[in-house]
């Protein structure tokens, strides 16, 4: 058999209903899917047939290593196989997909990139804010809280800057956000599992950072912080939170309206 091909393919945050209509194709025309665990299960529906390859690493937990991940996708590409490579929200972001593509262009295996919805789009839209703003939110910047030496860093590089993979961590990073020179009344908002029907929302500021791991625990979060993180509606509410379960708040509510997906 000649060598096959790979199509890595962002599935979105996580809710099948993200993936793109190419994504979705692609899937389709796939024998063999190799998946990451944030990715929706209801998603085997779009290649019923496949052979599905659970390789989820998730957090520090037991994970299949990036290095095993490789030798699969070589191994099953080279039966010829076309094979999708399922990443969560965009494979480009935070998505190791450099490696996997230098492992595949060494055994002389072709590959391309379907992009998806990345966790830090799927919760400005599930915030309702927009991430840039005319005038004041000029830049933002995609970041990753998590050093290779598992260390926490914050710095301050862009009008806005959504942090992923601090879930974990936020009172530690609400300290780094502060040594890195943010105001302690600097809007941040913190969504977990955005793009999923049980998404929670939740506004604070530098200051109150700390209070937000209570809402979000064990979910995946990203924090964006700065500019683009300012409610659009101004309301008095310092640690509104918002989740799928609530009615709709009257005015002057502290907890602001939450819309499903
Ligand atoms: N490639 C992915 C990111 C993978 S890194 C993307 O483009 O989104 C994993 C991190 O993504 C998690 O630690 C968390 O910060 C974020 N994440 C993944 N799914 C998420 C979701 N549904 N809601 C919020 N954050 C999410």
């Amino acid at each position: 058999m000649g060598p096959g091909h790979v199509i890595f393919i962002g599935a979105g945050p996580g809710a099948a209903d993200l993936i793109t209509l190419r994504g979705a194709r692609a899937l389709s025309r796939a024998s063999v899917v190799l998946f990451d665990a944030l990715t929706d299960p209801a998603l085997r529906e779009f290649a019923p047939a496949a052979e599905w390859v659970d390789v989820g690493k998730r957090g520090f937990s037991a994970s299949t290593g990036q290095d095993r991940i490789n030798v699969l996708l070589v191994q099953y590409a080279s039966t010829g196989a076309i094979v999708a490579r399922l990443k969560g929200g965009d494979p480009s972001v935070f998505g190791r997909l450099e490696e996997e593509q230098q492992a595949l262009a060494e055994a002389g295996i072709t590959s391309e990139v379907i992009p998806g919805v990345t966790s830090a789009l799927a919760a400005a839209a599930a915030s309702s804010r927009p991430l840039t703003r005319r005038g004041d939110g000029r830049s933002v910047a995609l970041t990753t809280a998590m050093t290779q030496e598992r260390e926490l860093h914050a710095g301050r590089r862009a009008d806005t800057e959504v942090f992923y993979m601090a879930g974990r961590q936020l009172a530690m990073l609400a300290r780094r956000l502060a040594e890195a020179g943010w105001p302690p009344d600097t809007a941040v908002c913190v969504v977990s599992r955005a793009g999923w029907p049980d998404q929670v929302v939740s506004d604070h500021d530098v200051g109150t950072l700390p209070t937000a791991c209570l809402l979000h625990t064990g979910r995946p979060a990203v924090v964006t912080v700065g500019v683009g993180a300012r409610p659009v509606l101004q309301r008095a509410c310092p640690a509104a939170v918002r989740t799928g379960d609530e009615p709709e708040p009257s005015e002057g509510d502290p907890a602001a309206a939450f819309t499903r997906p």
